[in-house]
Order: structure tokens, then sequence, then C-alpha cells
């Protein structure tokens, strides 16, 4: 009988908990789908579960290539209609392009800015509410604003270790 490594234990509560708060969720997603009068087949099922809780904003390439890992007769196309169709019923946000690697998903449709890294592109969520974003009336040239979404630049832990100038 080996100690208990109360570490380990708490890792494991923790993952447990939050696979089964994304599997509420891809629940959730197929139920809307399945509202709306669009067919879940089982690729859709992978598609979305690959989905749920990804923090990665994927391409759709991307998201093929996770997804072909585990369904090797995937298509592209199944995926991006399964991308479109999410996007328009509000389940993932279009993301400007941020990177030459083409438009990017929001998983989290909830209100909230990013912090990208110049050199590698990831993309991290931020948090943070600045208040009232506001533009004049004669800055808006007539639009209609909807919403207000702040991007940061900068460079990445991963990225500044990988650029540190040798030490002389
Ligand atoms: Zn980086
Ligand atoms: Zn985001």
């Amino acid at each position: 009988m080996g100690q208990i490594d109360y570490n380990s234990y708490k890792q494991v509560a923790i993952t447990k908990s939050k696979i089964i708060h994304i599997m509420k969720h891809v629940e959730t997603l197929i139920k809307v789908l399945r509202d709306k009068g669009y067919k879940v087949t089982p690729q859709r099922r992978v598609i979305i579960e690959h989905l749920v809780g990804d923090k990665s904003h994927p391409t759709v390439e991307e998201i093929y290539q996770r997804v072909r890992s585990v369904m090797p007769e995937v298509s592209r196309t199944t995926i991006y209609n399964t991308v479109r169709e999410l996007t328009a019923l509000g389940e993932l946000t279009e993301m400007a392009n941020l990177s030459e690697s083409g438009t990017r998903y929001d998983t989290d449709t909830a209100p909230h800015h990013h912090l990208v890294c110049i050199r590698c592109h990831t993309l991290l969520d931020i948090y943070h509410d600045f208040g009232g974003i506001t533009l004049l009336p004669e800055e808006t040239a007539g639009y209609q604003v909807v919403k207000s979404q702040i991007t940061f630049y900068g460079i990445c832990p991963r990225c500044q270790s990988a650029t540190q100038p040798a030490q002389v």
C-alpha cells in the first residue's frame, strides 16, 4: 500500500469536474443544433467534443487535423459546415484575421478581449472589464455598434525564452 498522493488526487478531481462540465456543454450544443433542425451525426459529435473547451481559437484546418487524428474519415467539408452552423447559431465567434493561418474561431462566446503573441500568434483570453468603451456618433459614421473587443499584442513567455540573447 503506497501513500496517498493528495496532489495527484486533487489533479484528478479537478480534471473530472472539468470533464463533466465540458460534456454538459457538448450535450447543450447538440440540443441547440437538433432544435434548429440540423442533423447531429457521430462525426459532428466528435467535432463538437473537440471544440468545447478549446481555448486555442483554432482555424478550420487546425480543428480538422485534431479531429482527423481520432476520426480519420472526417472531411474538411464536414468540419467547415459544422463550424459554419455553430457560428450562425452564435455558439462560435468568427474572429477577424489575427494571423496568416486564416480565420480563427472562438469557443467562448462571453464578452472578452485577447492578448496575441506577435511571433507565434498564440492567443490568450483576457477577462478584464474596461468599463464603458464608447464612440462618439461622429466617429461611427452611421454604424450601429454592437460590441467592442480589445486586442493586445505582445511576446509570449515561450517566444521570449526562445529569443533570449546568449549571455556573454
Ligand atoms: Zn509566442
Ligand atoms: Zn477568446
